[in-house]
């Protein structure tokens, strides 16, 4: 059961309290396909210009991330995002945007990949993340990711995959910002009411919040001594989320609750280093080791 991911793969520049990097591997579908990728295959459909470098190709290639639908646009320039954080690694604070190839992207879903059985639109154009969903016979589990950038220029986009998905995936200054609502709960009601059977709202450090119509679970991020850099923290809990789920078999209450484990893990990974590159340092071991002490510092 593979899975299918659109979204941006970018070059970021990033600052944070505790260091800085400058044109580093970044974007929503590359942390979500690196953290997916500790579960099973993933396909990317996405841009990149022709000065995106090649070893950053072969981090995708390394990790049997699919990369057929990864256009290449000639003479063109990759999405690029600058941001900064300061002590409140919460917040994101944009320097630019610069969306480059993606301002004129038609996204092709290769044939044989129209019937995969697991797709996440990745924070991208909501017209993008349709005109992807378009494309596909339906598959067994839609998630969506958005943010305030596209809740702002493109709010009507936003709203007319909600009653397409299984599950929203927003952070808790994006659910406030998209409903007006400020109490989580009434807001995640809101949304739910909006169509998707699911919501789960990111809250950083403070961990993640599920609704369903009928169920909620709450699970904590895991407790780190260090951490440099919450950029594509979000993503990879989605990849890493929908990862355990396309392996699991059955979506039930059980498994779900478990993916959201997973996926705060694989997020308590990405958080330690800058870019994907802690990413890159594990191996599914580590995740199983970190599986288990969650499990005991939550447990009573
Ligand atoms: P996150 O920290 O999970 O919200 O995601 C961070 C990643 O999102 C970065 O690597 C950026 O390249 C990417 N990003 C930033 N702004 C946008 C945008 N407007 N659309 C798509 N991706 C974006």
């Amino acid at each position: 059961m593979s899975i299918l991911v659109v979204g941006s793969v970018a070059i970021d520049s990033v600052k944070t309290p505790f260091g800085e990097r400058k044109e580093a591997l970044g974007g929503s579908a590359t942390f979500f396909s690196v953290a997916a990728s500790f579960f099973n295959k993933v396909n990317i459909i996405a841009t990149v210009g022709e000065d995106f470098p090649k070893k950053y190709v072969t981090i995708f290639k390394n990790r049997g991330i699919g990369t057929k639908g990864l256009h290449v646009v000639r003479g063109g320039k990759t999405f690029r995002w600058k941001g900064w954080y300061d002590y409140d690694l919460n917040t994101a604070h944009t320097v630019y945007t610069h969306l480059n190839v993606f301002k004129d992207f038609k996204p092709e879903v290769p044939k044989p990949l129209r019937k995969t059985k697991f797709l996440f639109l990745a924070n991208i154009d909501p017209a993008l993340q349709y005109s992807v969903l378009k494309q596909m016979a339906r598959p067994n589990l839609i998630a969506l990711d958005s943010m305030n950038y596209w809740i702002e220029h493109k709010r009507k986009d936003v709203e007319r995959l909600l009653d397409k998905i299984d599950i929203l995936l927003l952070n808790d200054a994006e659910v406030r910002h998209f409903t007006g609502e400020s109490n989580l709960f009434l807001a995640a009601r809101l949304i739910i009411s909006m169509g998707p059977k699911a919501v789960i709202i990111k809250k950083g450090e403070h961990g993640v919040i599920y609704f369903s119509k009928d169920s909620r679970f709450v699970a904590p991020a895991y407790l780190l001594e260090s951490l440099r850099d919450p950029t594509g923290a979000g993503d990879t809990f989605a990849g890493g989320m929908m990862g355990y789920l396309s392996r699991a078999g059955k979506m039930d209450e059980a498994n779900i609750r478990k993916g959201i484990i997973y996926g705060s893990i694989l997020a308590s990974f990405a958080v330690e280093d800058f870019s994907v590159n802690r990413l890159l340092e594990i191996s599914f071991e580590d995740i199983n080791e970190r599986y288990r002490h969650f499990k005991k510092i939550t447990k009573f």
